[in-house]
């Protein structure tokens, strides 16, 4: 494995630590690596969204660094004052994410897609950032945020029409300013969720819930079957931007060393198939894509 930065015995280590210059860290290996392999499976994560104002969840190390845990599917669909405390915090949330756009690591990807170098991008971001950069062949892998699913009937709205619906059952929560995360939650600090309405299906009135998925919520299996048989038929695979700590995500790079695919990453920090790894290019995304995709 090559690491083009080096990390210490053990100490601690903060993200601005490991935000190395680009000229410090050795991109050779990986303009190499994209040189040589000609159909590339992509796997994204949220280091690539970092660079359009959607905060990663972890940090170097991989470990969870929000003050609270993400909501856990059971609990949503099961707990109306957990469904009241989501929404009410996405209300806030979703505007940020909405109004967030491609970065440079998005356009080099388009890009590389473009050249005909890319089998398939598969990404666990839910911002839909890729498409709007250009890419085409693109699986989200987690689903998409913009969209509102019934869970009764199956019936898809955009959350943009939802937003509108839930901020005239809501106006007060309009005017709350918070930070935004990266699945357009947000941390309302001491906010009092009981008198928030959340509206039911137009249709059925069965609970909606925005077409992404959550923790402990299963990812369909014809989108994995698609992951899956993008990165048979591609010669290498590159994760870009995550630390793989989900399974959902660390799955593919299992499967491409099973299949004996060379694998490489571009990551701030750690990652848990960094023992499967032929290269580890340690720096920004946006900054070592520009750099590597003509
Ligand atoms: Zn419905």
């Amino acid at each position: 494995m090559v690491e083009t930065a080096t990390r210490g015995g053990g100490e601690e280590r903060s993200c601005a630590d490991l935000r190395l210059p680009t000229a410090a860290v050795d991109l050779d290996s990986l303009r190499e690596f994209l040189s040589r392999h000609s159909r590339l499976f992509i796997l994204t994560g949220a280091g690539v969204s970092t660079d359009s104002g959607i905060p990663d969840y972890r940090d170097a190390d991989g470990e969870w660094k929000r003050p609270s845990r993400p909501v856990q599917f059971r609990d949503f669909m099961t707990d109306p004052a957990i469904r009241k405390r989501y929404w009410a915090r996405g209300v806030v949330g979703w505007r940020h994410l909405h109004g967030a756009m491609p970065n440079d690591a998005h356009r080099a990807l388009a890009r590389l897609e473009r050249s005909g170098r890319i089998e398939l991008l598969v990404t666990q971001n839910v911002d839909r950032l890729h498409q709007a950069a250009g890419s085409e062949a693109v699986v989200d892998l987690h689903g998409r945020a913009d969209v509102v699913r019934c869970m009764g009937c199956e019936r898809r709205i955009p959350r943009a029409d939802f937003q509108v619906e839930v901020v005239t059952m809501n106006p007060a929560w309009a005017e709350l300013g918070a930070r935004a995360a990266p699945d357009g939650d947000a941390d309302v600090a001491n906010a009092d969720y009981a008198g928030f309405r959340v509206p039911d299906c137009a249709a059925c009135g069965g609970t909606l819930k925005p077409d992404v998925v959550f923790f402990g919520e299963s990812v369909p299996k014809e989108r994995v079957q698609r992951a899956m048989q993008g990165l048979a038929e591609a010669d290498a695979a590159l994760v870009i931007g995550s630390s793989l700590m989900v399974y959902s995500g660390y799955r593919f790079a299992r499967a491409a060393a099973e299949l004996g695919k060379p694998l490489a990453a571009v990551n701030l920090g750690r990652t848990r198939a960094d023992e499967l790894l032929t290269i580890k290019v340690a720096a920004p995304c946006a900054d070592a894509l520009a750099a590597c995709v003509a």
